[in-house]
């Protein structure tokens, strides 16, 4: 997959940081940088670890995960999973981890019309910001299906669009070993990588 942020990526990555390229280095990644503060991505290894769709039912062992690492991760949430998975989100907030939009029905927002693009983002959007107090101001379209109308819209809705560049297939491939294979051969410094809660 392509990568394209809307000339954000340094903002994109600096909310969306860290856990190293292995667990190891994760935890080193965060012992370099003082308590409270994110890891300097100059200096270590950085990706960016996005997990899309949720919450969902696994959502709280997952961020038992990141927490036991102190790996914080960037969630494009589905609008009424965020109602649905309140307390999640909310942890999510707490743990420092990016918030970002994920349309109300996961569609392919290159099929719809402009109209139906914009409740999508922006309902989806109210939604969350009705759980965090926040508006989210990156957008992860589902399928990575966008197109000019479909960023435009976005800008116009101040989500910048969020793609990614290691794709482990998690949705396909329910193999914890494969994937993490997967992740571990393709990710480098910098990268942004899409999985699932
Ligand atoms: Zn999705």
């Amino acid at each position: 997959m392509p990568v394209w942020i809307n000339g954000r990526w340094a903002a994109v990555a600096a909310a969306a940081i860290v856990a190293g390229v292995s667990p190891a280095a994760a935890v080193s990644a965060h012992a370099a940088a003082p308590p409270g503060t994110t890891p300097d991505c100059r200096v270590v290894k950085c990706v960016a670890l996005t997990f899309d769709d949720g919450p969902t039912l696994y959502t709280a062992q997952l961020l038992g995960d990141l927490e036991a690492r102190h790996a914080v991760a960037t969630f494009f949430l589905i609008g009424p999973h965020a109602l649905a998975y309140r307390q999640d989100v909310l942890r999510e907030v707490r743990d420092g981890d990016a918030i970002g939009d994920h349309t109300v029905h996961h569609p392919n927002l290159t099929t719809l019309s402009p109209a139906r693009v914009s409740y999508e983002m922006n309902t989806a959007a109210r939604q969350i910001a009705s759980v965090t107090g926040r508006r989210p101001a990156m957008l992860r379209p589902p399928f990575g299906a966008w197109n000019g109308r479909v960023r435009a819209l976005a800008g116009k809705a101040g989500l910048a669009v969020v793609l990614w560049n290691v794709d482990p297939q998690d949705w396909k491939y329910h193999n914890t070993a494969l994937i993490e294979r997967s992740v571990l051969n393709h990710v480098r410094p910098g990268a942004i990588v899409v999985m699932h809660d």
